[in-house]
């Protein structure tokens, strides 16, 4: 403010840069009389380039005057409205110092938006923009160093000023960027702004995390927990709110997946606690999510440790926010036994393996305890590797005209490209362990049965309990309603009517909330008795049959499988072993002989092979399968022989084909004898009708060859052949046709 006045002529000398203090008295030594007029004249000329009127010429008043206001936050713009005043103040400046009215701009498009950058700020972009094009003679603003937060930006801002000879006014003063000494004052200002918001940052930051490291600082706690009177973090008092969390953790323990728990939910018509507005400890009921389970499950705070910075927060160049969520290892707080919690930390652990296995299935990694599939394989989900540990994937092949399983333990092998640590045919071992359940199913059935019958009901009892309280809730709402109502002075209508509403809302939610009640247990009690029981009763008296039935599909045995078995362990040594683990913990070994190899499998009796190379010499294909079988013999797969059998054989074996073997006994072939008789084509096969040449079949499929004519045979040919032309070329004809 103080440079708005005309300084050096009321108080010379007085806080003047040196230039002016010195030549005052220079003046006043000179003359007095005259010397104080020359003093006012002369400090006049001297000062112009100090006092911001001397800064303003007539070329920035042709240009515009920009104003610039803007508040950080919303908040600020809706209570900071005095600033706000200060800054619309800035515009009477301009007009004193000689801008017409319809010259200031005031761009204000970025109220509320953050200083911290450009981006997203359009209207310091478009301030920018204006100055480089010369379109400004002076920038205003509050503090005009926090027109930018951001020191590249302010710098840029200035550097541009000062090209382009634009001015900038703050409630400090005047200054021109062009001018070495206000542009490092201004340059000054900006890097303490930013500095400033460093240190406060810091100062918050630092706050922040020496109470987190304590495990004292306060965060927005999940519903279910609570802060209490002294601030420790304890269990929601709610026992409804305690008790769907108890339950949705143990649903999760027994269904396996979160999916699943929330179909439990649904099914059993539970709802799941949420937490009101922040500040507030309502609570309200809805429908759990899947995406609501999964971060239920995923927070620690429910195992009651304390974290904090699971994710990682920052800006790119263009000053969008991205958010990442870390790993565990990564977190910058975790203290476990912090407070109170629903589960144990082992329990949150186990959970998240649980977790990261259901996540690997879907996506085609590990299909350990993956729901039952399509496909014979019997232990498709229960096989493990007995040499890494691993979950064996199964894969299939066609053998015998079947499907046959392979269990190979691939995971590792895949990931890096090996080959599989063992693969296993798994046809002998799934009617090993078929044979076996057969065998230990009875007495194992009736504990089974027992065990999913108990867990049924425990289930049942408990959802039954959860919904009872919704109805008590529901029950205490209503009567806390039309207390509400009954104390309202009835003279005061508009109140009385709205409490009115809100009670029968409430008793229309209680009688809601009781039919639910009754439908459920209705439908649990029809549920066990009927279909429930019988399959269990099913299972336990009637598995061998029910297992050996071949209309069983084999999703079904896979099922079975499943209810009796924890796992089964495969290894390949000089044998191949199975370790079955029931469940409850029971444990049987098997020994199975390794299957014997394709290669040596395949191979047939030498006795055959030297039978089919014995035979050749004197039957087609056909006849020798014919014979073959005739004598009882079979394929290495105990097939019955057929001619492509044979060919096959003889192609492994490498034998000789009849047809060389003819060829090398002197057989001819059609073109051969044609040749040899100096024919015309096809004609070998016209004298071969005409019985003169004979031939022997090489199969049912094949033609034949011709036996090598004898000098007999041949004068026949030419002979008739002579006779034949002799006659007449009607007769060709006949022979043309034939
Ligand atoms: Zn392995």
């Amino acid at each position: 403010m103080e440079q708005a006045e005309p300084a050096g002529v009321s108080k010379p000398g007085n806080g003047l840069p040196t230039g002016v203090s010195v030549q005052g008295p220079m003046a006043k030594g000179t003359d007095d009389a005259a010397g104080a007029n020359d003093f006012a004249a002369s400090s006049a000329t001297t000062l112009l380039v100090m006092t911001p009127e001397s800064k303003v010429t007539s070329e920035h008043l042709k240009r515009s005057a920009y104003l610039y206001v803007r508040q950080s936050t919303l908040r600020q713009v809706l209570e900071n409205t005095e600033s706000t005043e200060r800054q619309y103040a800035l515009r009477r400046r301009a007009l004193v110092l000689g801008w017409a009215q319809e010259r200031i701009v005031v761009i204000d498009e970025d109220q509320g938006q953050s200083g911290a950058s450009v981006s997203g700020r359009e209207g310091f972009q478009r301030l920018v923009s204006e100055v480089g094009l010369g379109k400004a003679g002076i920038v205003m603003g509050l503090e005009v160093s926090r027109l930018a937060r951001n020191c590249a930006d302010w710098h840029r801002l200035l550097e541009i000023c000062g090209l382009t000879h634009c001015l900038i006014l703050d409630e400090d003063g005047l200054y021109d960027p062009g001018h070495y000494n206000d542009r490092l004052l201004l340059g000054l200002k900006g890097t303490m702004s930013e500095a400033e918001l460093h240190v406060l940052k810091a100062r918050l930051i630092g706050g922040v995390l020496s109470k987190a490291q304590r495990g004292e600082l306060r965060t927005l706690l999940p519903v279910g927990l609570v802060y209490d009177e002294e601030g420790k973090v304890i269990l929601d008092p709610d026992q409804q709110v305690q008790q769907s969390l108890r339950v949705f953790f143990s649903t999760f323990e027994r269904a396996g997946s979160a999916r699943a728990t929330v179909q439990a939910f649904r099914r059993d018509g539970l709802k799941f606690p949420n937490r009101g507005p922040a500040g507030t400890r309502e609570i309200g009921w809805q429908a759990l999510s899947n995406r609501l389970a999964l971060a239920t499950l995923h927070n620690p705070r429910y195992a009651g440790a304390f974290c904090y910075g699971r994710s990682r927060t920052w800006k790119d160049a263009e000053g969008n926010q991205h958010t990442q969520r870390l790993g565990r290892e990564k977190w910058r707080f975790l203290k476990q036994d912090a407070h109170a919690g629903y589960l144990s930390w082992e329990q949150f652990l186990a959970n998240e393996k649980r977790l990261l296995e259901n996540y690997q299935a879907t996506a085609g990694a590990v299909r350990k305890a993956g729901p039952a599939r399509e496909g014979p394989a019997l232990l498709q989900g229960l096989a493990l590797c007995g040499k890494c540990g691993h979950s064996m994937t199964v894969s299939y092949h066609h053998r015998q005209g079947k499907l046959s399983p392979n269990y190979e333990c691939s995971v590792e092998a895949t990931a890096k490209g090996e080959e599989p640590c063992q693969r296993i045919p798994g046809g002998s071992i799934d009617e090993a362990v078929g044979q076996l359940l057969v065998q230990s199913v009875t007495p194992l059935a009736l504990e089974v049965a027992l065990n999913v019958q108990s867990e049924i009901q425990g289930r049942l009892a408990e959802a039954e309990r959860l919904r009872q309280q919704q109805v008590q809730r529901a029950q205490y709402e209503a009567e806390r309603a039309q207390l509400r109502y009954m104390r309202v002075d009835p003279n005061n209508r508009l109140v009385a009517d709205t409490l009115e509403t809100q009670w029968n809302e409430k008793l229309r939610l209680l009688a809601e909330a009781r039919e639910e009640c009754q439908k459920q247990q209705q439908l649990d009690a029809a549920q066990l008795t009927q279909e429930q029981r019988s399959k269990i009763l099913a299972l336990a008296g009637d598995f061998p049959r029910v297992w050996q039935d071949p209309n069983t599909p084999d999703r079904e045995r896979k099922r079975m499988a499943r209810l009796l078995l924890e796992d089964v362990t495969l290894k390949r040594e000089h044998d191949i072993s199975v370790q079955v683990r029931f469940k409850g913990g029971a444990t049987r070994e098997l020994h199975l002989p390794l299957p014997v190899p394709v290669t040596i499998s395949r191979k047939t009796n030498p006795e055959i092979i030297a039978e089919l190379d014995r035979l050749l010499e004197e039957h087609s294909e056909t006849e020798i399968a014919q014979i073959l079988n005739q004598r009882g013999w079979h394929s290495s797969m105990g097939q019955p022989f057929s001619r492509t059998l044979i060919q096959g054989l003889r192609r492994t074996y490498r034998i000789k084909s009849r047809f060389d073997r003819l060829r090398a006994q002197g057989l001819l072939t059609a073109r051969q004898i044609e040749e040899m008789i100096g024919h015309q084509t096809n004609r070998a096969k016209y004298w071969l009708k005409a019985g003169v040449l004979k031939v022997v079949k090489l199969g049912q499929h094949y033609g034949y060859l011709y036996l090598k004519p004898t000098q007999d045979e041949l004068q026949q040919m030419s002979q008739r052949r002579r006779n034949d032309v002799a006659n007449s070329k009607s007769t060709t004809h006949v022979y043309e046709a034939q």
